[in-house]
């Protein structure tokens, strides 16, 4: 696609992709084909968890990675199943999940996932697939940064916890040992005064 815009283009928008209401993707007994092939569907591949959706002008889309140049050049790839039938190539199997976690969905098509194997090749998408494409990514990044900072909060949650019980029971030893606490010695005190060192050596001499 050219950067070029002469003020005649029309400003495009990406719109991401629209979470049904309750997750539910069945609308209607007549609906259910039409909603799996909405691109508000987001799917993954069954080989390695990748970004699926269906367009209109690719069929079904796989999004495989993003190269972001220091120039902000974004190179996207992906495979698509277009024109496959047609064309009688042959492409690679990817099987596409859909995750189902709607109930309603879940009791009329008695799974939690829905399965579909496709034929798919390498090929370029459309400009919504490619906006889609940099959503998604955005999305991994956020829920790899999400998980992180859990883990790092967990991991300091823990060292908070082990801290104060290291205190704690620092203290009941001190407290059995029978030391005082809250009063600094001094080091006379600590160690003895001369006079009663001369004094106990000449008891016990
Ligand atoms: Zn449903
Ligand atoms: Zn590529
Ligand atoms: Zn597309």
């Amino acid at each position: 696609m050219s950067p070029k815009k002469s003020r005649h283009d029309k400003v495009r928008v990406f719109v991401p992709p629209q979470p049904s209401r309750n997750g539910c993707l069945l609308p209607g007994p007549a609906g259910q084909v039409e909603a799996f092939a909405s691109a508000s569907v987001r799917a993954r591949t069954g080989s390695n968890g990748r970004p699926a959706w269906w367009c209109k002008t690719d069929k079904l889309v796989v999004f495989d990675g993003i190269n972001l140049r220091v120039d902000g050049q974004v190179t996207v790839h992906t495979r698509t199943s277009k024109g496959l039938s047609i064309a009688r190539r042959r492409g690679d199997t990817e099987t596409i999940i859909i995750p189902m976690d709607c109930a309603h969905c879940q009791e009329m098509l008695n799974r939690h996932e829905w399965k579909y194997d496709i034929q798919v090749c390498k090929r370029s998408v459309c400009w919504d697939c490619k906006e889609r494409c940099k959503w998604e990514h955005e999305q991994t990044n956020k829920e790899h940064a999400a998980s992180v900072t859990a883990t790092t909060e967990r991991n300091r949650d823990r060292a908070d916890s082990v801290l104060q019980d290291n205190e704690v029971s620092e203290e009941d030893l001190m407290q059995k040992m029978g030391i005082e606490q809250g009063r600094p010695k001094s080091p006379i005190e600590a160690v003895g005064g001369i006079a009663e060192r001369l004094e106990n050596t000449n008891i016990w001499s």
